[in-house]
């Protein structure tokens, strides 16, 4: 995205919120889901079981709706940043074909301790 597009997606999200004409775009969206991390890094509030709950991940139905609000909005992009480490999710793959099923890129922070050579290889053909 350039600066051009930046500041088109700026100029109609401040039109939106200062008279609610249009609605607000998002280049990309934050979805935590939250999972449990392998590690417990210093200062981190995520580590290991600490914040761990699965029963709180979105449901299937839930994440359908979420990514359909997103795409109305013009999301691109979905970001797996924090609330645990993706990878330590026996899910993952599920997840990452979900989200690109719905034509989102995807950017993933991941301590990558736990990645391996297979998920590397798929990573690469489509993230
Ligand atoms: S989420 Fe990141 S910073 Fe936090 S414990 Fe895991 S690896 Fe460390």
């Amino acid at each position: 995205m350039n600066s051009s597009e930046i500041n088109t997606v700026i100029s109609k999200n401040l039109t939106w919120a200062k008279i609610g004409k249009g609605k607000p775009e998002f280049e990309l969206a934050y979805v935590a889901l939250p999972l449990s991390c392998n590690l417990k890094c210093v200062g981190c509030y995520t580590g290991r079981k600490s914040f761990y709950n699965g029963d709180k991940i979105f449901s299937k139905d839930k994440l359908v709706d979420i990514f359909a609000f997103l795409k109305q909005h013009n999301c691109k992009s979905i970001i797996y940043a924090g609330d645990g480490e993706l990878f330590n999710w026996s899910k993952a793959k599920e997840y990452i074909d979900f989200v690109l099923s719905y034509g989102f890129g995807m950017c993933i922070f991941t301590n990558g301790t736990m990645l391996t050579k297979k998920m590397v290889a798929y990573l690469s053909l489509v993230v």
